[in-house]
């Protein structure tokens, strides 16, 4: 099985703390520095390729924040 994942950031509550960023274990999150959020923070975004969908960004937000999307793909298995 194969999984690619993506995240929604909810613009009105992310505060740009950086915890999601900082918890990545495929280190694809950072804060976009072009853009801000209605409350005035640079929302965090995706950089990268290698998002698994393992949710623990999700689950370390402590703004509830962020909504984690995932795509499993099944392989062929090969005897
Ligand atoms: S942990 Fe939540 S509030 Fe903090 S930067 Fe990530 S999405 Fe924004
Ligand atoms: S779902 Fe996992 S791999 Fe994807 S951004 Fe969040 S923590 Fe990183």
């Amino acid at each position: 099985m194969s999984a690619k994942g993506w995240i929604i950031v909810n613009q009105d509550h992310c505060k740009a703390c950086e915890l999601c960023v900082l918890s990545c274990p495929r280190d694809v999150l950072a804060l976009d520095t072009n853009r801000l959020t209605p409350r005035g923070y640079h929302p965090v975004h995706i950089v990268k390729e290698g998002c698994s969908g393992c949710a623990i960004c999700a689950i370390v937000c402590p703004d509830a924040a962020l909504t984690v999307m995932r795509s499993v793909t099944a392989q062929a298995v090969r005897a």
